[in-house]
Parts: structure tokens; sequence; C-alpha cells
């Protein structure tokens, strides 16, 4: 049996074209049921939903032989023992550093004031403000990010920005753009050793699924 770990919501949503593409078909809408293991018409092959956050766990630890995760979890994460095979191109987004409209970041930056900074995304963001020589008090939020800067939480936030709808409907600025996300395929070390074949093929498959013609894979 191999078991793909995925994270219900874009990743699942922007994964089951892929999946088709290779054949696979999800047995079951994880919007209307509440099982956390899916069956495929695969009998060799189930999906098991997880918190995003917890997918390179899941797969690190062999709870999942593979999954998908975006790159920031995975940075988050340290990626450890895991294999990444493939950048899938999917639930693409940024993420940046937003201030409030009337927040100078400009002259905070420059002045060499200390930053306060809520964010998700602790270690990108220690990463991110060391490079720049900026310091910063990190503020560790599990979300609703935006409403740091809002009610004086935290001067800046470090969050994924996609459309900027969120940000602009809270009066907030996008005003650095630290890097390009997207979601990968990962696999467990071992399993690969133990399941070659099997997991070669579903490697396979998303690697020639990626290559087919966007809107092709009906
Ligand atoms: P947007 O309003 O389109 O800029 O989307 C921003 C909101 O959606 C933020 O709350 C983000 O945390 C979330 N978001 C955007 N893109 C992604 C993604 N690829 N994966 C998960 N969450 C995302």
């Amino acid at each position: 049996m191999i078991t793909l770990a995925l994270s219900k919501g874009r990743i699942f949503d922007e994964t089951l074209p892929l999946l088709r593409a290779a054949g696979i078909e999800v047995l079951e809408d994880p919007e209307t049921s509440r099982k956390l293991i899916l069956a495929t018409n695969q009998p060799e092959l189930r999906v098991v939903l997880v918190r995003a956050t917890d997918v390179p766990t899941y797969v690190e630890y062999g709870g999942a032989d593979l999954g998908i995760t975006g790159r920031d979890t995975l940075i988050e994460h340290g990626g450890h023992g895991l294999y990444q095979p493939l950048d899938l191109d999917i639930a693409r987004c940024r993420i940046s550093v937003a201030v409030r409209k009337d927040f100078d970041y400009a002259s905070a930056v420059r002045q060499g004031s200390r930053l306060r900074v809520a964010t998700k995304y602790v270690g990108i963001a220690r990463d991110f403000f060391a490079t720049k020589g900026v310091h910063v008090d990190l503020i560790k939020l599990y979300g609703s990010m935006e409403l740091a800067p809002l009610t004086g939480l935290a001067d800046a936030i470090v969050d994924l920005v996609s459309t900027g709808n969120t940000l602009r409907a809270n009066g907030l600025v996008e005003v650095e753009r630290i890097m390009d996300i997207s979601s990968r395929l990962v696999v467990n070390q071992a399993a690969l050793k133990r399941k070659q074949a099997a997991l070669r093929q579903v490697i396979d498959g998303f690697a020639a699924a990626l290559r087919q013609p966007v809107g092709s894979a009906a």
C-alpha cells in the first residue's frame, strides 16, 4: 500500500487534476465526507488528509510514503530526511512583509529601529531580516496575521499573499516580497528504497502530468 498525504483546500483541489492526468481518481470528496483516509481507483494507493503543516512530519516518520506541501511549510519544517523530486507548481503564492498603510517601513528599516513582526513563519522571517541586518522581535501567531498591525500587536507581518485582496481589505500594504511559493512532492527516503517500483510509478505519473499542456488533464 502507498499512502499519499494531502491537506484539504487549495493543495487538495489543485492536486486532483494532476492525479487525474496520472490516471488516479480519488473516490471520495473531503468536503462532504468526514473520512480522513480516502480510497482511490488504484487499490494500492490511498490518500490521507492531514493539516498542511503536518504533511512533512507524516512523510518524515513514514506515516505517509509521500505528500504534497508548500515550500513555505517545508522550509519551516526543515525538510529533514525528505526526498523532494518535483515542484508541482500548484498553490502558487508568495511570502511577503506587509504593514499598515500609514506605517513608514522604509524609514523604520533605514533607522535601524527594532521591528515587531508577527508571523506563523518564524524561521523564514528570522532569516530574511537577519540577512537585511534588521533587528526584529518575532511574535509567533497561528492565524489571522492581518490583525496584528491593526491592533498594535506588531509593526509588520510576514504572511502568504496570493491576490493581495486580504491585505487590501484590512488596510495593509505589501512592502517586500521574500520568496515565491509553490507546492512540492516530498517522499520518505526509506520508503523509496522499500517500495521503489510503486513509488517511482506515482512520481513518474506526476512528472508526466506536469509535462501535459495546461487544461489537457481531462
Ligand atoms: P489573497 O487574499 O489572495 O492574497 O490570499 C491571502 C490569504 O490566503 C492569506 O490569509 C494566506 O494565508 C492565504 N493563502 C494565500 N495563498 C495560499 C496558499 N497557496 N496556500 C495557503 N494559504 C494561502
